[in-house]
C-alpha cells in the first residue's frame, strides 16, 4: 500500500483510465442484467440552452449507450414551465424502463430546482441529490451516493491511500459535492475539515490535509504553498479560463512538484463522475445501492 508521503512529483491520478475500466467492468454487469431480462435505463431531462450543460447531458448518454443501457434524453427550452417538468418526472417515476432519472442544473431560474429534485423517486435519483439519498449517507445507511463525491473517493482509493486516520481537507461546502464528500470520507475514518469562503486562514488547514479536496470554482485557488508534501490532491474544480481553456482549482504546475498524488483537470474527477453515474443507474436496474 502506497502511504501519502509518496516520491515527488507527484503521481498523476489519471481518472480517464479508470473511468474506462470502471465502465469495461459495467459493460460486463448490463450484459448480465439483458441476459435477465432487464436493460438498464437512464434518462436525462434538461431545460435551457446552457452550452456546457449541453456538453454533460450529451457525454452522459453517449457514456450509457456505450455500455448497452438504453439512454434516453428529453430537451425543453428555457421557456418550459416547471409543471412541465413535474408531470414528465412523474410519468418517468411510473416507468419500469426508467431506472434512472437525472435533471440536468442548472434549471431555468424560474423554475424551483429543490422540488423538481425532490419530486425523483429516491430509488431513481442517480444524481444522489434527493433530501432520502442525502439523509441516508448522513445517517450511514444505504442509499444512492452523488457520483462526484463517489468519483473522488474511487480516485483516492485507487491511489492506494490509507484513509483511516487521516487527515482530509474538504474545500467547498455543496450539498452535491463538499458536504456529501465530507461524510464519505467520514465514513472510511478519517478526521475531516470542511472549509469555505468564511474560512479565515485557509492556507494553515490545507497544509495540515493527508488528502485534500478543491471543490470551489475559483480556478488555481490550491497553490503549492497550501499542500502539505505528499499528498493526495483531488481537483474537482472546472474553471474555463479568459483564453477558453478548462482549469481546477488547483494550480497544477506548481501542487504536482509538492503532492504525491494529483488529479488533473481534465481527465481526473470529471471522467469519474460519469462512470459513477452509471453504476449509480446499473444499480437501480439491479435492485441495489451504492455503497
Ligand atoms: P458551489 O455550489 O458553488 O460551492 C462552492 C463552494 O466553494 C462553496 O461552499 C463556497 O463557500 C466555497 N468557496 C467559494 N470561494 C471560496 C474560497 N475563496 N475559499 C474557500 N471556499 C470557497 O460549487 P459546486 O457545485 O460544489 O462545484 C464546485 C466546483 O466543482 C465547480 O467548479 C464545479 O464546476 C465543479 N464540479 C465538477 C464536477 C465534476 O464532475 N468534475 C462535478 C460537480 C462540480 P460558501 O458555501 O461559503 O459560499
Amino acid at each position: 500500500m502506497l502511504d501519502c508521503a509518496a516520491s515527488m512529483p507527484a503521481q498523476i491520478l489519471d481518472g480517464k483510465s479508470l473511468a474506462a475500466a470502471t465502465r469495461a467492468a459495467l459493460k460486463h454487469r448490463v450484459e448480465a442484467l439483458v441476459q435477465r431480462g432487464v436493460r438498464p435505463g437512464l434518462t436525462v431531462i434538461i431545460a435551457g440552452d446552457n452550452p456546457a450543460s449541453k456538453v454533460y447531458v450529451r457525454n452522459k448518454t453517449l457514456a450509457a449507450k456505450e455500455i448497452g443501457m438504453r439512454s434516453e434524453l428529453f430537451e425543453y427550452n428555457k421557456d418550459v414551465s416547471e409543471a412541465q417538468i413535474l408531470q414528465r418526472v412523474a410519468a418517468l417515476n411510473d416507468n419500469r424502463e426508467v431506472h434512472g432519472i437525472l435533471v440536468q442544473l442548472p434549471l431555468p431560474r424560474h423554475i424551483d430546482s429543490a422540488r423538481v429534485l425532490e419530486s425523483i423517486a429516491p430509488a431513481k435519483d442517480v444524481d444522489g441529490f434527493h433530501q432520502a439519498n442525502l439523509g441516508a449517507l448522513m445517517a450511514g445507511r444505504p442509499g444512492v451516493v452523488p457520483c462526484t463525491p463517489l468519483g473522488c473517493m474511487r480516485l483516492i482509493e485507487h491511489a492506494g491511500m490509507q484513509i483511516a486516520g487521516r487527515h482530509a481537507v474538504v474545500i467547498g461546502r455543496s450539498n452535491i459535492v463538499g458536504k456529501p464528500l465530507a461524510m464519505l470520507l467520514l465514513q472510511k475514518d478519517a478526521t475531516v475539515t470542511i472549509c469555505h469562503s468564511k474560512t479565515p486562514s485557509i492556507e494553515a488547514i490545507t497544509k495540515q490535509a493527508d488528502i485534500l479536496v478543491a471543490a470551489v470554482g475559483r480556478a488555481k485557488l490550491v497553490t503549492a504553498r497550501m499542500v502539505k508534501p505528499g499528498a493526495c490532491v483531488i481537483d474537482v474544480g472546472i474553471n474555463r479560463l479568459p483564453d477558453g481553456k478548462l482549469a481546477g482549482d488547483v494550480d497544477f504546475d506548481s501542487v504536482k512538484e509538492v503532492a504525491g498524488w494529483i488529479t488533473p483537470v481534465p481527465g481526473g474527477v470529471g471522467p469519474m463522475t460519469i462512470a459513477m453515474l452509471l453504476e449509480n443507474c446499473l444499480n437501480a436496474a439491479a435492485g441495489e445501492s451504492a455503497s
